[in-house]
């Protein structure tokens, strides 16, 4: 076997990480983390030392690590039929079974899956398709997308602007002109503190109206949006949030796409965040919870009214001008079918919202009081504890102070994998749906030496 340190010379000459300081790490100053094995909620990294995984990889591994069946049907695929393309109607047993299982468990007025890689190229695919769509229908105009800042949609040129996080823009020339941002649904970082949740609602909707009214309507296609905002905070919305939006979309002609990467499979302990917020999506952005990330693959769901409008331009026009090699690659549905058949089997998705609820429950009541918490927030298996210098007038920290990153290292080295959020100092959780009360005991009591840690010193 090779030596770690070998390893880490040939990781640090050769290896281009995402999402990483590139000049620190190319010099040695952050850690090469080898990772070996993993099992249920736990990663072991080549040294032996065993982590609890309390963010399931990128919130992806929401089966748990070490599933059999799902590596068997990914063995089974690779040995009968490793490959075969999607284009002109071609398909194997596992991509066709596994978009009927998308379309059985998806809303009822969805009509067909396409199916790509990772969700960054998914959201691509249905910018794509939505400036298709309106091309069809004759307004070539109506071709802006809005989305929320603070919203995460995938790091590519059209995804990377819809994501709304500064350092996915700076440097990089985004976002491109055809994509325009509005204000993040989130209370605890309102302006007004005076503001009740239903005020600050409708001014997130007044905000839309304005920024609608002064682009043009007939200018706009699409708006993008995560049931639960992500990467952007973990920030569930407020009561009324998506009704009052959906509104506003519906008067102005203006197509919805929800972005399930994170919530889609159950991750708020429903089958997809749309039905859980009573959202009625045009699109619905699937990947990660698809295979539970045991290989890439990512869908655009689309609705029946989109897809009249595809059939037409097709019919106008020839076969649709968009594909990947790897569309419904066959390992990656082999990977669905077996995952979506454990969550149904080892009924995953009810115990992420029942230990999901317990986990958020449990983390409020050790820290809800403490004094640099500003807020516990989460739904499902999804939770966040945001910290603040002073908790009355919700002033937050310097961000080079790193607090957050701080957390999340002094939780580390106790063996819990948590998340320092990109943008605030928010301690992010998504584990695999798997998580035993026991485990969330782990957390949360790791989590409170961490705090304590930090801010006592
Ligand atoms: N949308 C959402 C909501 C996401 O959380 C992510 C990834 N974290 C993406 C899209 C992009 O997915 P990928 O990294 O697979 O391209």
């Amino acid at each position: 076997m090779l030596h770690n340190d070998q390893l880490s010379q040939w990781d640090r000459e050769n290896f281009f990480h995402p999402s990483t300081h590139l000049a620190q790490h190319a010099r040695g100053e952050t850690a090469t983390r080898i990772i070996r094995t993993a099992s249920g909620c736990h990663i072991e990294d080549r040294e032996g030392n065993k982590l609890l995984d309390a963010f399931a990889g990128l919130y992806c591994v929401n089966v748990g690590y070490g599933r059999q069946e799902i590596a068997e049907a990914i063995a089974d695929q690779a040995r009968e039929l490793a490959y075969y393309h999607a284009y002109v109607g071609h398909g194997t047993e596992a991509s066709v079974t596994l978009s009927k299982m998308i379309l059985d468990r998806a809303p009822d007025h969805m009509s067909k899956v396409y199916f790509g890689l990772g969700g960054s190229d998914a959201n691509e695919t249905n910018v794509k398709l939505i400036w298709y769509y309106n091309n069809i229908l004759g307004r070539p105009e109506k071709k802006k997308i809005i989305s929320r800042w603070r919203g995460y949609h995938g790091s590519g040129l059209v995804t990377g602007s819809l994501t709304g996080l500064e350092l996915f823009h700076k440097k990089f020339d985004l976002p491109l002109a055809q994509v325009i941002h509005t204000d993040a649904p989130y209370y605890f970082r309102r302006t007004d503190a005076a503001q009740s949740e239903d005020q600050f609602v409708a001014q997130c909707v007044a905000s839309l109206e304005e920024l609608i009214a002064r682009e043009g309507a007939d200018t706009i296609a699409a708006f993008i949006g995560e049931p639960v905002l992500g990467t952007g905070g973990i920030v569930p919305p407020p009561a009324g949030y998506w009704d009052a939006i959906q509104a506003v979309l519906r008067k102005h002609d203006i197509l919805l796409v929800a972005d399930e990467v994170v919530t889609g499979f159950g991750r708020l302990g429903t089958m997809f965040g749309s039905t859980h917020y009573g959202m009625t999506p045009d699109i619905i952005t699937i990947a990660k919870g698809l295979t539970s990330a045991y290989a890439p693959l990512s869908g655009s769901i689309v609705s029946d009214k989109i897809w009249k409008v595809l059939e037409q331009g097709t019919d106008e026009n020839g076969p649709i001008g968009h594909g990947w090699t790897y569309s419904a690659h066959p390992i990656g549905a082999a990977a669905g079918v077996a995952n979506l058949k454990l969550l149904d089997d080892l009924n995953l998705i009810s115990n992420a919202g029942s230990v999901g609820a317990y986990l958020n429950q449990t983390m409020q009541e050790a820290l809800g009081d403490h004094p640099h918490v500003g807020e516990i927030r989460g739904e499902g298996m999804l939770c966040a504890v945001e910290f603040v210098k002073d908790r009355d007038s919700r002033t937050f920290f310097d961000a080079n102070d790193k607090i957050g990153p701080q957390i999340a290292a002094a939780l580390l080295a106790q063996g819990v994998i948590g998340r320092a959020m990109p943008q605030g100092d928010i301690l992010g959780f998504a584990p695999p749906f798997c998580l035993t009360k026991a485990e969330a005991d782990e957390v949360v009591a790791k989590t409170v030496t961490a705090v304590n840690t930090v801010f006592q010193g």
